[in-house]
Order: structure tokens, then C-alpha cells, then sequence
């Protein structure tokens, strides 16, 4: 069995920790800030094994003047970075063309049909199905136009697999009736769940594995660097720490570890953002989307999260006022009632511009794997990539066609 580090703490790499520990291996985590504390604390928790269409499908070069000019749309730009963004931005509109956009629904619906095995033993074997709440998804359209515009992608969805039934307005009220009488149209996912907290059940999957043998260092990795029968990283307190195999899964901060080993793989960020209304989460049953404001409600443990949208802008920037006022007046106009939020949060989606993740070995060496790039959909994909890697490093066959997560594939 071989000594494995695995750098990033969130659902991805504490997915591929409990997979290499399941066959045996000896795992170091490290982690800058500890478990569960990226992109993983603050998303929307869905388990959305229905969401095989990339954000940048053939809608957006139709929705490009609402995306540009509307205060509700839901996705920004900061003009000012447009120069330090333009290479990946070109990249993300051609892979939005409809033979492209196709591909990766194709290939991200393959890796979707594996979700819920990636968690089916980890869920029942540390208490961590306690977090799991059984609600389907629920995803609302506000006006018929949108839901007939939505047609072809759910078509498409449908082709590749998905479950869902459709409501109309009286189902969506029986349903969910706290929300107002706004929304035309829902679809009803079938096989969906969601996270009561997603960082609660992170930091119980830290906990168990500690507990089973795993060792975490906290601290910031600077460096990995490839040898002949070994991996050095570097921390930045100037530590080293040798091992024999190493998984990149820092999340949208993997880029710099792809390119010291040899891959130029072009990861961008789409920032989400996300308020919480305390002590509401009696209001809905269920995660509910509301599709024309990009953004889902989510009951959880100390309240209604309403989280989503998509702000593409360097990783510095700082947050985004509108952006934040957007979907506390969204989510206080789908449910009226709600207080106002009291607290808010910016994560960092890690994305490539064809909307797949990078899940393979490094081109210098098998003994660095990659598994980054989630996008809207770490918290769904986590378990499978988990499962992946732990075939890689085992040299077993995987399941999964991996020729589509490639990191040569750019
Ligand atoms: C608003 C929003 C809503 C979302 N909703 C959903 C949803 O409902 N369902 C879903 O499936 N997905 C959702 N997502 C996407 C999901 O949250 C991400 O895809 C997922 O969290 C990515 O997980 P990760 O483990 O790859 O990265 P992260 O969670 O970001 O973890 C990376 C870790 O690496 C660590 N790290 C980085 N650099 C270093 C370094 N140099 N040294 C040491 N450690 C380092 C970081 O500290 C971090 O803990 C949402 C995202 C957002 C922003």
C-alpha cells in the first residue's frame, strides 16, 4: 500500500481520502484552512445528479443581452478584469456551440450516473446519512417563456437518462405551498437530495477518518514537485513532506499544481454567492430553484440558504453588493416572510471552460493525479471522483470512460 497525500479538504479530496483509506493506503490530508471551508461550506448542498447541462449552453449566446444589461441577471462580468479573463472567457463561448455543449452533457451525464455510488457506503458507514434529507429537487420557472426556451435541454436531459415530472402552478402550491404565485412551471427531479449542512458533513467525514488512521496537516502547500519513484511537496512554511503518490484537489487553486507538472490545463473560477435568512427552514420542504434568477433555496440547519448565481472576475475582487442584494430581494419575493439575511458568502467554483472536471494522471508521471474542476457539481461528484482515483492509484479498470476528464484534453 502506498503513502498517498491529497491536497484540498473539501468534498473532492475528502472524498478521494476515504476511498484510498477503504483499499488500504496510508493518507496525509493537507489543507490551507482546514475541512470543508472552500467552495464545499458554502454551496447550495444539492445532490444534483440531474444537472448535466454546463452553464454555458447554446442559451447564452441567447440570453447574452439580459446577461449584460438586466439588473436580475443572474450572471456578471467585472468589466474591469475582461483583460485577465479573455482567454478562458473565449474558451467557455466556444464551448457553448451546440455539437460542443452537447459533449460535455454527454459526458458529465456518464459521470452523474456513477453519483450515487461514489457516497452509497460512505453515507452508511459513519453516520453521515444523518445529513442526507431525502427531498427531491424542485426547479421553478416564472414565466412559461422560459420554461418553453428550457425545452430542448430538458429534451436533452431526458435523452441522457434524467428523471423528472413537470408541475404546474397548482402542484408547485401543493407542493411547496409557502412559496408565492409566482413561478408558471416546475420540474421535479427524481433521485435528488440535499445536505442539511454541507460543512457539518464534511467535518464528520474528517473526523472518521482521523479516526480510522488518516493524518491532516493544516497548512498551505506551496509546491509539487515530480521525482523518479516519489512526490515532494513543499508547504510554505518551507516544510517537506515525501510520499509516493499525491491527488491534486485544491479546488479552484489546482491550476498552479497542474502546470508544476507539466499540464497547462486552463481552470477559471466562477464565484457563487449565498445569504442565509436565520431560523427559517420551516418555510420549504425542499431545495427550490428558481431558474430565470440562477439561484436555489435550500432548507438547511439554521436556515433557508438561497444560493447560486455566477460572477466571473478575478479571484481577488472583492464581493459583489448587487449580486448579494439580487438574491436576498429573490428569495424575499419567492417567500415572503423571510427576514432579513444575516450573514452572506463568496465561493469560488473551480470550472474549465468545457464545464468538465479534470479527473486523470499527470502527463509527468502517473504517481500525480488530478481531480479538480467540479464546477457546479463537487458536492454531487465528489464520492465518484473519490472512487476514480482510488482506481487510478490501484491500477484497476474504472467504470467510467475517464477519455472526456482528461487533462490533455485542452
Ligand atoms: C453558490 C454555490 C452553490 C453551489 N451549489 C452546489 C450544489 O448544490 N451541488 C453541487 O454538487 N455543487 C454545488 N456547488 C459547487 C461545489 O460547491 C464545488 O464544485 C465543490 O465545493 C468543489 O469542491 P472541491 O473539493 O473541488 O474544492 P473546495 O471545496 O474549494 O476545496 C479545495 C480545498 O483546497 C484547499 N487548498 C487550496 N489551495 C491549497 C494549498 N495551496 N494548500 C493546501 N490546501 C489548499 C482549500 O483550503 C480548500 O479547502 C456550488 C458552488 C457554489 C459557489
Amino acid at each position: 500500500m502506498a503513502r498517498v497525500a491529497v491536497i484540498g479538504a473539501g468534498f473532492v479530496g475528502l472524498s478521494c481520502a476515504w476511498w484510498l483509506m477503504r483499499d488500504g493506503h496510508r493518507v496525509t490530508l493537507f489543507d490551507a484552512q482546514g475541512p470543508g471551508e472552500g467552495a464545499s461550506y458554502g454551496n447550495a448542498g444539492t445532490f444534483a445528479n440531474y444537472a448535466c447541462i454546463p452553464v454555458n449552453n447554446p442559451d447564452v449566446f441567447r440570453n447574452l443581452p439580459r446577461f449584460l444589461f438586466s439588473s436580475t441577471s443572474p450572471l456578471r462580468i467585472r468589466w474591469r478584469d475582461t483583460p485577465m479573463l479573455a482567454p478562458w472567457l473565449a474558451r467557455f463561448l466556444l464551448a457553448a456551440t451546440s455539437r460542443r455543449y452537447e459533449l460535455s452533457a454527454r459526458a458529465l451525464a456518464h459521470m452523474l450516473s456513477r453519483a450515487f455510488e461514489g457516497y452509497r457506503e460512505m453515507l452508511s458507514a459513519n453516520g453521515l446519512g444523518a445529513f442526507v434529507r431525502e427531498r427531491e429537487c424542485l426547479y421553478l420557472y416564472s414565466s412559461t417563456a422560459s420554461f418553453e426556451a428550457a425545452q430542448p435541454s430538458l429534451a436533452l436531459r431526458r435523452s441522457l437518462g434524467v428523471q423528472f415530472d413537470t408541475l404546474e402552478r397548482d402542484g408547485i402550491g401543493q407542493l411547496e405551498p409557502r412559496l408565492a404565485p409566482l413561478f408558471e412551471r416546475g420540474t421535479l427531479f427524481g433521485g435528488s437530495w440535499f445536505l442539511s449542512d454541507p460543512r457539518g458533513f464534511l467535518r464528520m467525514l474528517h473526523a472518521s477518518l482521523l479516526e480510522r488512521g488518516m493524518e491532516y496537516r493544516q497548512v498551505e502547500i506551496e509546491s509539487v514537485a515530480t521525482e523518479a519513484r516519489a512526490v515532494r511537496l513543499m508547504d510554505t512554511a518551507g516544510a517537506a513532506h515525501d510520499v509516493e503518490r499525491a491527488i491534486v484537489c485544491a479546488g479552484s487553486r489546482s491550476g498552479r499544481f497542474a502546470r508544476q507538472c507539466g499540464d497547462a490545463v486552463p481552470l477559471g473560477t466562477e464565484r457563487g454567492y449565498h445569504v442565509r435568512f436565520p431560523g427559517t427552514s420551516d418555510l420549504i420542504s425542499r431545495p427550490c430553484g428558481w431558474a430565470e434568477r440562477g439561484f436555489y433555496m435550500t432548507p438547511m440547519e439554521g436556515g433557508i440558504r438561497a444560493a447560486g448565481t455566477v460572477e466571473l472576475a478575478r479571484h481577488e475582487a472583492g464581493k459583489n453588493a448587487d449580486l448579494l442584494r439580487l438574491l436576498t430581494k429573490s428569495a424575499q419575493a419567492a417567500l415572503p416572510g423571510l427576514p432579513e439575511p444575516d450573514s452572506d458568502w463568496l465561493g469560488f467554483r473551480p470550472s474549465l471552460p468545457d464545464g468538465l472536471p479534470v479527473v486523470g494522471p499527470s502527463s509527468r508521471t502517473p504517481n500525480v493525479i488530478y481531480a479538480f474542476g467540479h464546477q457546479h457539481l463537487g458536492v454531487t461528484l465528489g464520492g465518484v471522483t473519490g472512487s476514480v482515483v482510488a482506481d487510478l492509484v490501484a491500477g484497476r479498470e474504472s467504470p467510467l470512460d475517464l477519455t472526456p476528464y482528461s487533462p490533455r484534453r485542452f
